[in-house]
Protein backbone atom coordinates (compact mmCIF):
# COMPACT_ATOMS: atom_id res chain seq x y z
CA UNK A 1 0.00 0.00 0.00
CA UNK A 2 1.21 3.22 -0.51
CA UNK A 3 2.00 5.22 2.43
CA UNK A 4 -0.29 8.47 1.43
CA UNK A 5 -2.73 5.80 1.35
CA UNK A 6 -1.78 4.10 4.31
CA UNK A 7 -2.24 7.41 6.12
CA UNK A 8 -5.71 8.11 4.79
CA UNK A 9 -6.65 4.75 5.90
CA UNK A 10 -5.51 5.21 8.97
CA UNK A 11 -7.21 8.33 9.87
CA UNK A 12 -10.14 7.12 8.20
CA UNK A 13 -10.26 3.68 9.96
CA UNK A 14 -9.94 5.47 13.48
CA UNK A 15 -12.65 7.77 13.08
CA UNK A 16 -14.87 4.87 12.03
CA UNK A 17 -13.79 2.65 15.01
CA UNK A 18 -13.99 5.43 17.69
CA UNK A 19 -10.12 5.92 18.07
CA UNK A 20 -9.42 9.54 17.27
CA UNK A 21 -11.96 12.31 16.14
CA UNK A 22 -11.11 15.44 15.06
CA UNK A 23 -12.07 17.77 17.93
CA UNK A 24 -15.02 19.47 17.82
CA UNK A 25 -15.97 18.61 14.52
CA UNK A 26 -19.38 19.48 14.13
CA UNK A 27 -17.70 22.99 14.20
CA UNK A 28 -15.73 21.99 11.00
CA UNK A 29 -12.85 20.55 13.70
CA UNK A 30 -10.16 22.44 15.48
CA UNK A 31 -6.72 22.37 13.47
CA UNK A 32 -4.30 19.75 14.79
CA UNK A 33 -6.60 18.90 17.98
CA UNK A 34 -7.80 15.62 17.90
CA UNK A 35 -10.19 13.70 20.71
CA UNK A 36 -9.93 10.13 21.38
CA UNK A 37 -12.89 8.33 21.34
CA UNK A 38 -13.64 5.24 23.51
CA UNK A 39 -10.79 2.64 21.86
CA UNK A 40 -8.74 5.21 20.93
CA UNK A 41 -9.18 6.44 24.78
CA UNK A 42 -8.18 2.65 26.27
CA UNK A 43 -5.37 2.18 24.01
CA UNK A 44 -3.76 5.55 24.96
CA UNK A 45 -4.64 4.39 28.47
CA UNK A 46 -2.25 1.37 27.73
CA UNK A 47 0.52 2.69 26.30
CA UNK A 48 0.68 4.80 28.80
CA UNK A 49 0.28 2.27 31.41
CA UNK A 50 3.48 -0.05 29.97
CA UNK A 51 5.36 3.02 29.88
CA UNK A 52 4.85 4.08 33.55
CA UNK A 53 5.24 0.74 34.61
CA UNK A 54 8.36 -0.03 33.09
CA UNK A 55 9.46 2.97 34.79
CA UNK A 56 7.96 3.75 38.13
CA UNK A 57 6.88 -0.04 39.21
CA UNK A 58 9.95 -1.45 37.51
CA UNK A 59 12.74 0.96 38.33
CA UNK A 60 13.19 0.83 42.35
CA UNK A 61 14.69 4.35 41.85
CA UNK A 62 12.49 6.10 39.93
CA UNK A 63 8.95 7.83 41.07
CA UNK A 64 6.43 9.54 39.21
CA UNK A 65 4.69 12.74 39.81
CA UNK A 66 2.11 15.06 38.49
CA UNK A 67 2.68 18.46 38.05
CA UNK A 68 0.37 21.15 36.81
CA UNK A 69 0.38 22.24 33.48
CA UNK A 70 0.77 26.25 34.53
CA UNK A 71 3.77 27.00 36.70
CA UNK A 72 5.28 30.69 37.23
CA UNK A 73 5.99 32.66 34.20
CA UNK A 74 9.95 32.89 35.51
CA UNK A 75 10.18 28.85 35.16
CA UNK A 76 10.06 29.46 30.91
CA UNK A 77 12.80 32.46 31.34
CA UNK A 78 14.83 30.19 33.08
CA UNK A 79 14.50 27.41 31.18
CA UNK A 80 15.27 29.25 27.91
CA UNK A 81 11.77 28.71 26.37
CA UNK A 82 10.73 32.39 26.55
CA UNK A 83 14.20 33.17 24.32
CA UNK A 84 14.80 30.19 22.28
CA UNK A 85 11.61 27.74 22.38
CA UNK A 86 11.61 29.17 18.13
CA UNK A 87 11.07 27.15 14.81
CA UNK A 88 12.29 28.89 11.37
CA UNK A 89 9.36 29.09 9.10
CA UNK A 90 9.17 30.05 5.67
CA UNK A 91 6.22 30.54 3.13
CA UNK A 92 6.09 29.65 -0.26
CA UNK A 93 4.27 32.84 -2.26
CA UNK A 94 1.71 31.09 -4.48
CA UNK A 95 0.80 28.14 -2.44
CA UNK A 96 0.22 30.31 0.81
CA UNK A 97 1.19 27.52 2.67
CA UNK A 98 4.07 27.45 5.59
CA UNK A 99 6.52 25.20 6.33
CA UNK A 100 9.31 24.85 9.44
CA UNK A 101 12.74 25.63 6.98
CA UNK A 102 14.37 22.78 8.98
CA UNK A 103 12.03 20.05 8.04
CA UNK A 104 11.72 21.16 4.05
CA UNK A 105 15.84 20.25 4.18
CA UNK A 106 15.33 17.49 6.24
CA UNK A 107 12.65 15.80 4.22
CA UNK A 108 15.23 16.67 0.53
CA UNK A 109 18.14 14.84 2.39
CA UNK A 110 15.84 11.85 3.16
CA UNK A 111 14.86 11.91 -0.43
CA UNK A 112 18.34 11.25 -1.76
CA UNK A 113 18.56 8.57 1.09
CA UNK A 114 15.89 6.65 -0.38
CA UNK A 115 17.54 7.29 -3.77
CA UNK A 116 20.77 5.52 -2.25
CA UNK A 117 18.30 2.95 -0.39
CA UNK A 118 16.50 2.03 -3.75
CA UNK A 119 20.61 2.20 -6.12
CA UNK A 120 21.29 -1.05 -3.48
CA UNK A 121 18.47 -2.99 -3.23
CA UNK A 122 18.41 -3.11 -6.91
CA UNK A 123 22.19 -4.16 -6.77
CA UNK A 124 21.27 -6.39 -4.00
CA UNK A 125 18.34 -8.39 -5.89
CA UNK A 126 20.69 -8.53 -9.31
CA UNK A 127 23.63 -9.97 -7.45
CA UNK A 128 21.76 -12.31 -4.65
CA UNK A 129 24.00 -14.17 -1.70
CA UNK A 130 27.59 -12.68 -3.26
CA UNK A 131 26.27 -9.14 -2.60
CA UNK A 132 28.51 -7.03 -0.45
CA UNK A 133 26.41 -3.78 0.65
CA UNK A 134 29.79 -1.88 2.15
CA UNK A 135 31.82 -2.39 -0.91
CA UNK A 136 29.07 -1.73 -3.01
CA UNK A 137 28.19 1.73 -1.53
CA UNK A 138 31.99 2.73 -1.10
CA UNK A 139 32.46 2.19 -5.11
CA UNK A 140 29.32 2.56 -6.76
CA UNK A 141 29.43 5.75 -8.77
CA UNK A 142 25.88 6.94 -8.37
CA UNK A 143 25.67 5.98 -4.78
CA UNK A 144 28.98 8.12 -4.02
CA UNK A 145 27.32 10.98 -5.43
CA UNK A 146 24.18 10.69 -3.62
CA UNK A 147 26.48 10.33 -0.79
CA UNK A 148 28.32 13.43 -1.32
CA UNK A 149 25.00 15.51 -1.77
CA UNK A 150 23.89 14.52 1.82
CA UNK A 151 27.37 15.30 3.20
CA UNK A 152 27.48 18.61 1.79
CA UNK A 153 24.49 19.37 2.28
CA UNK A 154 24.86 18.26 6.08
CA UNK A 155 27.88 20.20 6.70
CA UNK A 156 25.59 23.09 5.48
CA UNK A 157 22.99 22.86 7.52
CA UNK A 158 24.07 22.04 11.17
CA UNK A 159 26.65 25.23 10.92
CA UNK A 160 23.27 27.23 9.74
CA UNK A 161 21.30 25.77 12.61
CA UNK A 162 24.03 26.29 14.97
CA UNK A 163 24.37 29.93 14.15
CA UNK A 164 20.72 30.40 13.93
CA UNK A 165 21.26 32.15 10.83
CA UNK A 166 18.56 31.86 9.02
CA UNK A 167 19.43 33.76 5.58
CA UNK A 168 21.59 30.61 5.25
CA UNK A 169 19.03 28.28 5.71
CA UNK A 170 16.54 30.17 3.15
CA UNK A 171 19.95 29.84 0.50
CA UNK A 172 20.03 25.71 1.43
CA UNK A 173 16.48 25.75 0.38
CA UNK A 174 16.61 27.66 -3.08
CA UNK A 175 21.07 26.36 -3.34
CA UNK A 176 19.07 22.92 -3.43
CA UNK A 177 15.85 23.72 -5.81
CA UNK A 178 13.12 22.22 -2.80
CA UNK A 179 10.08 23.52 -4.31
CA UNK A 180 6.71 23.33 -2.38
CA UNK A 181 5.22 20.11 -2.42
CA UNK A 182 1.41 22.00 -2.69
CA UNK A 183 2.67 24.37 -5.38
CA UNK A 184 6.05 22.99 -6.83
CA UNK A 185 7.61 26.20 -7.53
CA UNK A 186 10.93 28.17 -5.56
CA UNK A 187 9.11 31.27 -4.48
CA UNK A 188 9.82 31.41 -1.09
CA UNK A 189 9.99 34.05 1.50
CA UNK A 190 12.39 34.96 4.06
CA UNK A 191 12.49 32.26 6.73
CA UNK A 192 11.38 33.73 10.17
CA UNK A 193 11.58 32.51 14.09
CA UNK A 194 8.06 31.67 15.70
CA UNK A 195 7.69 31.37 19.56
CA UNK A 196 5.93 28.23 19.92
CA UNK A 197 4.78 29.02 23.34
CA UNK A 198 0.81 29.12 23.85
CA UNK A 199 -0.22 32.20 26.57
CA UNK A 200 -2.90 33.34 28.60
CA UNK A 201 -3.77 35.50 31.28
CA UNK A 202 -3.69 34.40 34.85
CA UNK A 203 -6.33 36.37 37.66
CA UNK A 204 -8.85 38.59 36.73
CA UNK A 205 -6.33 41.78 36.06
CA UNK A 206 -5.00 41.96 32.44
CA UNK A 207 -2.01 43.32 32.55
CA UNK A 208 1.68 42.25 31.04
CA UNK A 209 2.94 40.74 34.69
CA UNK A 210 -0.42 37.97 34.30
CA UNK A 211 0.93 37.10 31.49
CA UNK A 212 1.39 32.80 31.90
CA UNK A 213 2.17 29.65 29.46
CA UNK A 214 0.33 26.64 29.03
CA UNK A 215 4.08 24.34 29.28
CA UNK A 216 5.58 23.23 25.79
CA UNK A 217 6.77 20.36 28.13
CA UNK A 218 6.70 18.52 31.04
CA UNK A 219 10.25 18.51 32.20
CA UNK A 220 10.08 21.97 34.41
CA UNK A 221 7.27 20.44 36.22
CA UNK A 222 10.29 17.98 37.26
CA UNK A 223 12.99 19.90 37.48
CA UNK A 224 11.38 22.45 40.01
CA UNK A 225 10.12 19.48 42.01
CA UNK A 226 13.82 17.80 41.91
CA UNK A 227 14.56 18.35 46.10
CA UNK A 228 10.57 18.37 47.21
CA UNK A 229 11.03 14.76 45.72
CA UNK A 230 14.31 13.72 46.81
CA UNK A 231 14.38 15.43 50.17
CA UNK A 232 10.48 13.45 50.63
CA UNK A 233 11.25 10.60 48.75
CA UNK A 234 14.73 10.57 50.66
CA UNK A 235 15.81 9.54 47.00
CA UNK A 236 19.86 8.95 46.40
CA UNK A 237 21.42 9.60 43.16
CA UNK A 238 21.26 8.02 40.85
CA UNK A 239 17.78 8.27 40.64
CA UNK A 240 15.10 9.49 38.40
CA UNK A 241 11.47 11.15 38.12
CA UNK A 242 8.79 10.47 35.98
CA UNK A 243 5.76 12.29 34.73
CA UNK A 244 2.87 11.73 31.85
CA UNK A 245 0.88 14.97 31.03
CA UNK A 246 -0.31 17.45 28.41
CA UNK A 247 1.88 19.68 26.82
CA UNK A 248 0.85 22.53 24.56
CA UNK A 249 3.00 23.95 21.37
CA UNK A 250 1.59 26.18 18.31
CA UNK A 251 2.92 24.39 15.35
CA UNK A 252 3.50 26.11 12.41
CA UNK A 253 2.91 23.12 10.43
CA UNK A 254 0.08 21.41 11.80
CA UNK A 255 -0.58 18.49 9.49
CA UNK A 256 0.16 14.56 9.89
CA UNK A 257 -2.77 13.59 12.15
CA UNK A 258 -1.79 12.94 15.70
CA UNK A 259 2.21 13.07 14.62
CA UNK A 260 2.13 17.18 15.47
CA UNK A 261 -0.75 18.23 17.42
CA UNK A 262 -0.97 21.47 18.89
CA UNK A 263 -2.06 20.00 22.66
CA UNK A 264 -0.46 16.49 23.49
CA UNK A 265 0.63 14.23 25.53
CA UNK A 266 4.36 13.73 27.16
CA UNK A 267 5.85 10.86 28.86
CA UNK A 268 9.01 12.12 30.38
CA UNK A 269 11.39 10.53 32.78
CA UNK A 270 14.41 12.46 34.16
CA UNK A 271 17.39 10.52 35.80
CA UNK A 272 19.89 12.97 38.11
CA UNK A 273 23.23 11.50 38.16
CA UNK A 274 26.56 12.81 39.58
CA UNK A 275 28.55 14.99 37.59
CA UNK A 276 30.76 13.04 34.98
CA UNK A 277 28.55 10.34 35.14
CA UNK A 278 26.28 11.10 32.77
CA UNK A 279 27.71 9.33 29.29
CA UNK A 280 27.07 6.16 31.01
CA UNK A 281 23.89 6.46 32.10
CA UNK A 282 23.11 8.23 28.74
CA UNK A 283 24.17 5.06 27.04
CA UNK A 284 21.91 2.82 29.53
CA UNK A 285 18.79 4.84 28.76
CA UNK A 286 19.11 4.89 24.71
CA UNK A 287 19.29 1.18 24.83
CA UNK A 288 17.05 0.86 27.90
CA UNK A 289 14.51 2.81 25.30
CA UNK A 290 15.01 1.10 22.10
CA UNK A 291 14.50 -2.61 23.88
CA UNK A 292 11.20 -1.10 25.38
CA UNK A 293 10.02 -0.17 21.99
CA UNK A 294 11.36 -3.58 20.33
CA UNK A 295 9.25 -5.26 23.03
CA UNK A 296 6.06 -4.85 21.72
CA UNK A 297 6.43 -6.66 18.70
CA UNK A 298 6.00 -3.78 16.78
CA UNK A 299 8.95 -4.82 13.76
CA UNK A 300 12.74 -4.44 14.87
CA UNK A 301 13.28 -3.10 11.47
CA UNK A 302 11.47 0.16 11.74
CA UNK A 303 13.36 1.68 14.21
CA UNK A 304 16.62 3.37 14.10
CA UNK A 305 18.64 6.14 16.04
CA UNK A 306 19.10 9.26 14.85
CA UNK A 307 21.86 12.12 16.19
CA UNK A 308 20.98 15.46 16.49
CA UNK A 309 22.19 17.69 13.97
CA UNK A 310 22.12 20.97 16.38
CA UNK A 311 22.43 20.25 19.93
CA UNK A 312 19.75 22.24 21.93
CA UNK A 313 20.94 24.90 24.03
CA UNK A 314 20.86 22.56 27.15
CA UNK A 315 22.56 19.08 25.99
CA UNK A 316 26.01 17.94 25.54
CA UNK A 317 24.55 14.57 23.89
CA UNK A 318 21.20 13.96 22.07
CA UNK A 319 19.91 11.00 20.07
CA UNK A 320 16.35 10.41 19.02
CA UNK A 321 14.27 7.03 18.46
CA UNK A 322 12.87 7.28 14.66
CA UNK A 323 10.21 5.28 13.67
CA UNK A 324 9.23 3.80 10.09
CA UNK A 325 5.93 6.18 10.33
CA UNK A 326 3.66 5.98 6.83
CA UNK A 327 5.43 9.16 6.31
CA UNK A 328 8.72 7.38 6.53
CA UNK A 329 11.48 7.66 9.54
CA UNK A 330 10.48 10.28 12.37
CA UNK A 331 11.04 10.70 15.67
CA UNK A 332 8.77 9.18 18.27
CA UNK A 333 11.42 9.84 21.23
CA UNK A 334 14.31 11.64 22.44
CA UNK A 335 17.21 10.96 24.80
CA UNK A 336 18.57 13.69 26.12
CA UNK A 337 21.80 14.30 28.29
CA UNK A 338 20.92 17.30 29.39
CA UNK A 339 23.97 18.30 31.45
CA UNK A 340 23.35 20.42 34.51
CA UNK A 341 21.76 23.53 32.93
CA UNK A 342 17.87 23.56 33.82
CA UNK A 343 18.83 23.07 38.07
CA UNK A 344 21.47 25.73 37.83
CA UNK A 345 19.19 28.28 35.83
CA UNK A 346 16.74 27.40 38.16
CA UNK A 347 18.96 28.20 40.99
CA UNK A 348 19.91 31.41 39.36
CA UNK A 349 16.21 32.20 38.66
CA UNK A 350 14.56 31.46 42.05
CA UNK A 351 17.82 32.05 44.38
CA UNK A 352 17.35 28.99 45.27
CA UNK A 353 19.99 26.04 45.75
CA UNK A 354 19.41 23.20 43.82
CA UNK A 355 21.97 21.01 45.14
CA UNK A 356 22.02 17.45 46.30
CA UNK A 357 24.31 16.39 49.46
CA UNK A 358 26.37 12.77 48.63
CA UNK A 359 26.83 11.34 51.32
CA UNK A 360 29.24 8.53 49.56
CA UNK A 361 31.43 11.84 48.42
CA UNK A 362 30.94 13.73 51.71
CA UNK A 363 30.24 17.17 48.82
CA UNK A 364 27.08 18.84 47.61
CA UNK A 365 26.39 19.22 43.73
CA UNK A 366 23.94 20.42 41.12
CA UNK A 367 23.34 17.19 39.54
CA UNK A 368 23.41 16.18 36.06
CA UNK A 369 19.85 15.05 33.94
CA UNK A 370 19.72 12.60 31.21
CA UNK A 371 16.00 12.71 30.12
CA UNK A 372 14.02 10.58 28.04
CA UNK A 373 10.55 12.20 26.62
CA UNK A 374 8.22 10.57 24.01
CA UNK A 375 5.05 11.58 22.95
CA UNK A 376 1.91 9.31 23.95
CA UNK A 377 0.06 10.26 20.11
CA UNK A 378 3.59 9.79 18.28
CA UNK A 379 3.50 6.24 20.15
CA UNK A 380 0.10 5.41 19.80
CA UNK A 381 0.56 6.33 15.76
CA UNK A 382 3.55 3.71 15.75
CA UNK A 383 1.28 1.01 17.15
CA UNK A 384 -2.03 1.74 14.77
CA UNK A 385 0.25 2.59 11.58
CA UNK A 386 2.43 -0.91 11.93
CA UNK A 387 -0.89 -2.57 13.60
CA UNK A 388 -3.19 -1.63 10.30
CA UNK A 389 -3.84 -4.59 7.64
CA UNK A 390 -6.03 -5.32 4.94
CA UNK A 391 -5.92 -8.70 4.11
CA UNK A 392 -8.33 -11.15 2.45
CA UNK A 393 -9.65 -14.21 3.60
CA UNK A 394 -11.78 -17.27 2.99
CA UNK A 395 -14.89 -17.66 4.37
CA UNK A 396 -17.65 -20.04 3.44
CA UNK A 397 -15.91 -20.59 0.66
CA UNK A 398 -16.01 -17.06 -0.33
CA UNK A 399 -13.07 -14.42 -0.40
CA UNK A 400 -13.57 -11.48 1.67
CA UNK A 401 -11.63 -8.76 2.74
CA UNK A 402 -10.99 -8.34 6.37
CA UNK A 403 -9.37 -5.23 8.02
CA UNK A 404 -7.51 -6.56 11.16
CA UNK A 405 -5.30 -4.49 13.56
CA UNK A 406 -2.71 -6.92 14.92
CA UNK A 407 -2.37 -4.77 17.89
CA UNK A 408 0.38 -6.32 20.76
CA UNK A 409 -2.72 -8.33 23.11
CA UNK A 410 -1.80 -6.57 26.13
CA UNK A 411 -2.59 -3.13 24.51
CA UNK A 412 -5.82 -3.82 22.73
CA UNK A 413 -8.92 -1.40 23.94
CA UNK A 414 -10.94 -4.89 24.25
CA UNK A 415 -9.61 -7.95 25.15
CA UNK A 416 -12.25 -10.54 24.98
CA UNK A 417 -15.27 -10.54 22.67
CA UNK A 418 -18.19 -12.45 23.93
CA UNK A 419 -20.48 -13.64 20.76
CA UNK A 420 -23.95 -15.93 22.02
CA UNK A 421 -24.40 -17.40 18.46
CA UNK A 422 -28.12 -17.03 18.80
CA UNK A 423 -29.83 -15.59 21.52
CA UNK A 424 -32.33 -18.37 22.40
CA UNK A 425 -31.50 -22.10 24.13
CA UNK A 426 -29.83 -20.55 26.77
CA UNK A 427 -26.99 -19.67 25.08
CA UNK A 428 -26.94 -15.84 26.15
CA UNK A 429 -27.01 -16.55 29.60
CA UNK A 430 -23.98 -18.67 29.60
CA UNK A 431 -22.46 -16.14 27.77
CA UNK A 432 -23.81 -13.42 30.25
CA UNK A 433 -22.22 -15.54 32.82
CA UNK A 434 -18.91 -16.03 31.29
CA UNK A 435 -18.76 -11.98 31.05
CA UNK A 436 -19.85 -11.07 34.85
CA UNK A 437 -16.41 -13.48 35.39
CA UNK A 438 -14.35 -12.05 33.06
CA UNK A 439 -15.38 -8.31 33.59
CA UNK A 440 -13.73 -8.03 36.92
CA UNK A 441 -10.35 -8.60 34.75
CA UNK A 442 -10.54 -7.21 31.59
CA UNK A 443 -12.39 -5.10 29.51
CA UNK A 444 -14.55 -7.25 27.35
CA UNK A 445 -17.45 -6.66 24.80
CA UNK A 446 -20.77 -8.56 24.53
CA UNK A 447 -22.43 -8.73 21.07
CA UNK A 448 -25.38 -10.88 20.05
CA UNK A 449 -26.52 -9.22 16.91
CA UNK A 450 -25.66 -9.72 13.43
CA UNK A 451 -24.12 -12.97 12.16
CA UNK A 452 -21.35 -14.15 14.26
CA UNK A 453 -18.47 -13.63 10.55
CA UNK A 454 -19.91 -10.07 10.79
CA UNK A 455 -19.13 -9.50 14.22
CA UNK A 456 -16.12 -11.07 14.06
CA UNK A 457 -15.03 -8.54 11.56
CA UNK A 458 -15.64 -5.43 13.92
CA UNK A 459 -13.78 -7.37 16.68
CA UNK A 460 -10.73 -7.44 13.90
CA UNK A 461 -11.32 -4.18 13.03
CA UNK A 462 -10.99 -2.20 16.28
CA UNK A 463 -8.50 -5.17 16.80
CA UNK A 464 -10.04 -7.24 19.77
CA UNK A 465 -7.48 -10.28 20.21
CA UNK A 466 -9.77 -12.68 21.48
CA UNK A 467 -13.48 -13.66 20.16
CA UNK A 468 -15.15 -16.31 22.39
CA UNK A 469 -18.42 -18.41 20.70
CA UNK A 470 -21.08 -20.11 22.58
CA UNK A 471 -22.75 -21.88 20.53
CA UNK A 472 -25.28 -25.06 21.28
CA UNK A 473 -22.03 -27.81 21.79
CA UNK A 474 -21.96 -25.14 24.77
CA UNK A 475 -24.71 -26.73 26.44
CA UNK A 476 -23.36 -30.50 26.05
CA UNK A 477 -19.64 -30.32 27.29
CA UNK A 478 -18.73 -27.09 28.50
CA UNK A 479 -16.85 -25.76 25.82
CA UNK A 480 -16.57 -22.19 23.61
CA UNK A 481 -14.88 -21.84 21.05
CA UNK A 482 -11.72 -19.50 21.28
CA UNK A 483 -10.77 -17.83 18.01
CA UNK A 484 -7.33 -15.92 17.48
CA UNK A 485 -7.42 -12.80 15.97
CA UNK A 486 -4.22 -12.76 13.70
CA UNK A 487 -3.89 -16.11 12.69
CA UNK A 488 -8.07 -16.40 12.80
CA UNK A 489 -7.82 -20.08 14.10
CA UNK A 490 -10.10 -21.27 16.07
CA UNK A 491 -10.22 -23.76 19.16
CA UNK A 492 -12.57 -25.26 21.75
CA UNK A 493 -11.49 -24.39 25.14
CA UNK A 494 -13.07 -25.51 28.54
CA UNK A 495 -14.84 -22.72 29.57
CA UNK A 496 -13.09 -22.94 33.31
CA UNK A 497 -9.94 -23.09 31.37
CA UNK A 498 -10.58 -19.89 29.71
CA UNK A 499 -10.02 -17.14 32.06
CA UNK A 500 -6.33 -18.39 32.98
CA UNK A 501 -5.48 -18.43 29.04
CA UNK A 502 -6.76 -15.20 28.12
CA UNK A 503 -4.98 -13.24 30.57
CA UNK A 504 -1.91 -15.31 30.24
CA UNK A 505 -2.06 -13.77 26.79
CA UNK A 506 -3.26 -10.54 28.00
CA UNK A 507 -0.92 -9.83 30.57
CA UNK A 508 0.41 -6.35 30.51
CA UNK A 509 2.74 -7.74 33.19
CA UNK A 510 3.70 -10.52 30.78
CA UNK A 511 4.56 -8.26 28.37
CA UNK A 512 6.82 -6.23 31.19
CA UNK A 513 9.05 -9.25 31.76
CA UNK A 514 10.19 -9.84 28.73
CA UNK A 515 12.27 -6.21 28.86
CA UNK A 516 14.28 -6.89 31.86
CA UNK A 517 14.63 -10.48 31.61
P1 LIG B 1 9.96 17.56 16.40
O1 LIG B 1 11.38 17.80 15.97
O2 LIG B 1 9.29 16.44 15.67
O3 LIG B 1 9.14 18.81 16.47
P2 LIG B 1 10.90 17.81 19.04
O4 LIG B 1 12.33 17.44 18.88
O5 LIG B 1 10.52 19.23 19.14
O6 LIG B 1 10.03 17.08 17.91
P3 LIG B 1 10.85 17.13 21.80
O7 LIG B 1 10.84 18.53 22.23
O8 LIG B 1 12.12 16.34 21.97
O9 LIG B 1 10.34 17.02 20.29
O10 LIG B 1 9.64 16.38 22.50
C1 LIG B 1 9.72 15.04 22.95
C2 LIG B 1 8.66 14.17 22.32
O11 LIG B 1 7.37 14.78 22.40
C3 LIG B 1 8.88 13.93 20.84
O12 LIG B 1 9.77 12.86 20.62
C4 LIG B 1 7.48 13.60 20.36
O13 LIG B 1 7.19 12.23 20.55
C5 LIG B 1 6.61 14.43 21.27
N1 LIG B 1 6.13 15.64 20.57
C6 LIG B 1 6.79 16.81 20.44
N2 LIG B 1 6.06 17.70 19.77
C7 LIG B 1 4.89 17.08 19.47
C8 LIG B 1 3.69 17.47 18.80
N3 LIG B 1 3.56 18.70 18.31
N4 LIG B 1 2.69 16.58 18.68
C9 LIG B 1 2.81 15.33 19.18
N5 LIG B 1 3.90 14.91 19.83
C10 LIG B 1 4.93 15.75 19.99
Amino acid sequence: MANEDLLKKIISHSKEYGFIFPSSEIYDGLSAVYDYGQNGAELKKNIKEYWWKSMVQLHENIVGIDAAIFMHPKTWEASGHVGAFNDPLIDNRDSKKRYRADVLIEEHREKIQQKIDKEVEKAQKKFGESFDRLQFVATNDRVIGYQQQIDTLNERFVKALNETNLEEIRQIIIDNEIVCPVSGTKNWTEVRQFNLMFDTKIGSVSDEANIIYLRPETAQGIFVNFLNVQKTGRMKIPFGIAQIGKAFRNEIVARQFIFRMREFEQMEMQFFVRPGEEMQWYEYWKAMRLKWHKNLGLGDDKYRYHNHDKLAHYANAAVDIEFDFPMGFKEVEGIHSRTDFDLSQHQKFSGKKMQYFDPELNKSYVPYVIETSIGVDRMFMTVLSSAYKEEKIEEDGRTEERVVLNIPPALAPVKVAILPLVKKDGLSEIAKEIMDDLKFHVICQYEEKDSIGKRYRRQDAIGTPFCVTIDHQTLEDKTVTLRYRDTMIQERVKIEALKALVLEKTDMNNLLKKIFS
